[in-house]
């Protein structure tokens, strides 16, 4: 918690004051007949803002995309591959568009005494400060977010304890948004997904398409050059990408009707055999079959015991549903808790799994 917590106040612009959210005051706008004097006297600044209110996309909300420049998405592949078995992360430094879209100019990795675990980062906290001031003094650029890799736990989403953290940190003064990006590796590639979150929905964050600006940013060589001293390169040299959710290809997603988390990876679908190797163990002497509904979401079935596990859309922020050969959703006396952790997924359904079955066998 500590590192965001503490974040705020540096490379925050002290000026800022958070935004009011104002109602449409319609009341008064009905009363008075329209003033066309006083529009004429009214500078343009003061109408922009109102104007984009009614249009989308939506400020008020979590933003759909995330603007990044090549290098800088580079820079992220290179960070997480250095380290492929243990979390790491770092910062995200940029600003905002006026509808509230990350710009981000200039991404940071671990100090030298960041320390690293299997399932947490927890940043250099000197490194922070002192990179991060520079940056503001000297670029004015804000610090926008954090990222951090789930390396290969095969949790591509914030976890529960991601979105705890980032939604007690958003709508602090001077952080209305925060941009929360997500890497996973396989030992020679590397993808990152960019999540949103605002201060209007604090916990319901948006995934992010990343429009990617193919030039190296502005800030790189510059920053690179005279904080050379300070910052603390990767040891990667060269970026190797997976697959990434970018808004090119989000035409292509939504032109095949709906992505199932199963087929975005070929580890997905090695998890997914996890899974039910897992429901087997725990019905030995049932056949366990894996099914697609005509929605297009698989599922479990257990035959013989007339209970199917379905993971719908959505899932892993979602959890699976347990239902009945029919459909059916079954409910227990105690409503199942999914959160999915900083861990791998096989655990998450394990636990889920013995708290929803245990009591079915
Ligand atoms: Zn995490």
């Amino acid at each position: 918690m500590g590192i965001l917590d503490n974040l705020f106040g540096i490379s925050s612009d002290p000026d800022y004051e958070r935004p009011r959210r104002r109602e449409p005051d319609y009341e008064t706008s009905r009363r008075r007949e329209p003033d066309y004097e006083a529009s004429r006297r009214r500078e343009p600044a003061d109408y922009a803002p109102r104007r984009q209110e009614r249009t989308a996309p939506n400020q008020d909300l979590p933003s759909e995309t995330a603007i990044i420049y090549r290098s800088e998405l580079d820079q992220l592949s290179r960070f997480i591959l250095d380290y492929p078995n243990i979390e790491t992360g770092g910062q995200l430094f940029g600003y905002w568009t006026g509808t509230g879209t990350p710009v981000v100019c200039y991404v940071i990795g671990p100090g030298y005494n960041a320390q690293h675990y299997d399932t947490k980062f927890v940043q250099d906290w000197d490194y922070l400060q002192r990179v991060g001031r520079e940056l503001h003094d000297r670029y004015r650029l804000q610090h926008i977010g954090e990222w951090h890799s789930h390396h290969q736990l095969g949790l591509a989403h914030p976890s529960g304890g991601d979105v705890n953290t980032m939604s007690y940190g958003v709508g602090k003064p001077g952080f209305p948004r925060l941009l929360l990006c997500i890497g996973n590796c396989t030992r020679t590639t590397s993808t990152v997904n960019a999540f949103n979150f605002h201060e209007n929905t604090p916990r319901r964050y948006v995934q992010a398409a990343w429009d990617v600006v193919e030039m190296e940013s502005p800030f790189r060589s510059i920053v690179d050059t005279e904080l050379q001293r300070l910052i603390l390169p990767p040891m990667t040299r060269q970026a190797s990408h997976g697959q990434i959710r970018s808004t090119r290809n989000i035409v292509q997603e939504s032109a095949t009707v709906g992505t199932h988390w199963l087929t975005e990876s070929a580890e997905n679908v090695e998890t997914m055999k996890a899974f039910v190797g897992m429901v087997q163990s725990v019905f030995p002497s049932h056949t366990i079959k894996t099914e697609v509904l005509k929605t297009g979401e698989p599922q479990i079935a257990i035959k013989g015991a007339d209970a199917c596990i379905k993971l719908p859309y959505g899932f892993p922020a979602k959890g699976p549903i347990l239902t009945d050969e029919k459909g059916r959703e079954l409910t227990g006396d105690s409503r199942d808790e999914w959160e999915i952790g900083e861990e791998p997924l096989t655990t998450t359904f394990g636990r889920w799994l013995s708290a929803r079955l245990g009591l079915y066998r």
